[in-house]
């Protein structure tokens, strides 16, 4: 039976240490791992704001949005992410997951070769695949010379580079400067998911794209609210005409419910706190900088990223497990990641700084690693 072979599947995950179940971060335990950097998901403005637009516009949009599912503060938030990136126009799509599948799906026609970072996120190389299922042609690439090697040999009228702007298990980011290089000299466009970017990177937040003082408009850029901006949902950002055929051709935006209100009233007024609190995104980064160095001084391999990124790279999965376990009996969240999120041998603790870290805290998380690293024996480290 069905139920047989799913029970011998997780008995086999479990041996491999690599079976997830879902835990909640108990009461009084710190979260190390959340990707609510700037700390806004749970500042007083931002659940105002939620609750006022759940009381004017309900707990739901209650249908797609070409049907009766569209309100006024969906295209204000719109309006608002648009001038964020300072594109013409922007999409918002119920997760940043949907819209990946979105654009990717929706542009990756017949006519079109895609070329799909290895490294990139999950939603991304699901997207490429579906669009591949509809004949666009995928190609993956990690070096810049094998992506120049295949723009080169490609045929396809139509071509399309898809890439995170900070990649989300090492917390590097995509070497900007090139790639866009090599996007304009073959023609070719760039769908960039700075998700992780967004509300983190350039002097005011604006992404990847600021950090390099680099735009384009053959970049198609793709967000989340979920991260920085202390909401849900996701979006792209691009030229009129994109958006403008996005609402015609994107699935996930046309056959399902519009962002809920919540959402949508929580990621405006998250993006109008970073416009208005912009030391929130330096403190962010000085407490990765400072606890990376903290960690690597007692001789953890952490790597040292110009995100808020902060993985400790560990090896193999029962240590990684072992290392996180002791951290939560000494009161930090910190997962750890595992194969398939991350190669086999590479499980590791990725922890992510927050703005909300005061000196203190750091101090404290300092101490609990000096003490695992004890616990499960330095030569493990
Ligand atoms: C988190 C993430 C997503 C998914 O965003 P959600 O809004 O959580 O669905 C997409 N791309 C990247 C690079 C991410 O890190």
């Amino acid at each position: 039976m069905l139920w047989n072979d799913l029970e011998t599947e997780l008995a086999r995950r479990e041996s491999l240490n690599l079976r997830r179940v879902l835990r909640t971060v108990p009461d009084g335990v710190v979260d190390l791992a959340s990707n609510d950097y700037l700390g806004l998901a749970t500042h007083t403005e931002v659940r105002a704001a939620a609750a006022e637009a759940a009381e004017k516009f309900g707990g739901s949009a209650r249908a797609s949005r070409l049907v009766s599912g569209n309100y006024s503060l969906i295209a204000e938030l719109e309006d608002a992410l648009a001038a964020f990136k300072h594109t013409e126009s922007a999409l918002v799509f119920s997760s940043g997951y949907a819209a990946n599948l979105g654009v990717i799906a929706a542009l990756g026609d017949s006519q079109t070769a895609l070329f799909c970072h290895k490294r990139n996120h999950a939603s991304l190389v699901d997207a490429c695949r579906l669009a591949s299922v509809s004949g666009a042609k995928l190609r993956f690439y990690v070096t810049s010379a094998k992506l120049v090697s295949l723009l080169e040999t490609s045929d396809a009228e139509r071509k399309i580079a898809v890439a995170d702007g900070v990649f989300s298990m090492d917390g590097d980011l995509l070497d900007l400067p090139e790639t866009l290089e090599i996007i304009r000299k073959y023609d070719a466009y760039l769908i960039l998911d700075d998700a992780h970017g967004t509300g983190t990177l350039g002097a005011s937040g604006r992404g990847i794209g600021e950090h390099f003082g680099l735009h384009d408009e053959r970049i198609i850029w793709v967000g989340t609210l979920s991260k920085a901006l202390g909401s849900q949902g996701g979006f792209v950002a691009g030229k009129r005409v994109l958006i403008d055929f996005l609402m015609n051709a994107a699935r996930p935006f046309v056959y399902s419910t519009g962002l809920n209100p919540a959402a949508a009233g929580a990621a405006l007024k998250a993006l109008e706190l970073i416009q208005r609190e912009p030391q929130r995104l330096e403190k962010c980064r000085e407490n990765s900088r400072i606890l990376g160095a903290k960690l690597r001084s007692l001789g953890f391999e952490a790597l040292n990223q110009p995100s808020p990124i902060l993985p400790v790279i560990v090896g193999e999965s029962d240590k990684a497990l072992q290392l996180s376990k002791q951290l939560e009996l000494r009161g930090f969240w910190c997962p750890a990641i595992r194969f398939p999120t991350v190669p086999r041998g590479k499980a590791r603790l990725r922890l992510t700084a927050s703005a909300v870290w005061e000196s203190e805290l750091l101090g404290r998380i300092e101490a609990a690693f000096d003490e695992v690293r004890r616990s499960i024996g330095s030569h493990s480290v």
